[in-house]
């Protein structure tokens, strides 16, 4: 890392992260590129790298207002089973990248949700019943506790 506050710092005017919604955005800009795209958000890099917005979608990035556009390849591939917004409550992974298990007991509300690799390695209470989700518009299939004798 470059030591911070040695040079004036770069920020994007009048341009807000749809992430964070920081604005301006400091440092370098993420658009997204991909065609047919409505959303065309801006993100910022602590926002991109964390996977906001849509991470199949192609986005470009712009280090200053002046650069020249630099094309990147999506974060994830098309076929790529996500499901935005939901962070992994086990291991803290955002978004949960195939199929999300959410808590089905009562007392967690509905905000508990694990990826596989944290419901497998018995992550949470393992006396909760979950409902797992295979990808976001699936239907909710109820399983077992997985210490049910
Ligand atoms: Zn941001
Ligand atoms: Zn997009
Ligand atoms: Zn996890
Ligand atoms: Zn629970």
């Amino acid at each position: 890392m470059a030591s911070r506050g040695s040079k004036r710092e770069v920020y994007h005017p009048g341009i807000r992260c749809d992430g964070c919604s920081e604005e301006p955005i400091t440092g370098t800009r993420y658009l997204c590129k991909d065609d047919g795209c409505e959303l065309s958000e801006s993100l910022c890099s602590e926002c991109y790298e964390a996977n906001k917005g849509v991470p199949t979608h192609m986005y470009a990035k712009l280090e200053t207002p002046m650069s020249i556009l630099t094309f990147l390849p999506p974060r994830m591939d098309k076929e790529t089973v996500y499901h935005p917004q939901i962070v992994c409550t086990g291991c803290g992974a955002t978004p949960i990248v195939g199929p999300r298990y959410q808590c089905a007991s009562k007392t967690c509300a509905d905000h508990v949700n694990l990826c596989e690799e944290c419901y497998q390695a018995g992550q949470h209470a393992t006396s909760h019943p979950f409902s797992l989700i295979a990808e976001p518009h699936a239907f909710k299939v109820a399983l077992n506790p997985r210490d049910d004798p």
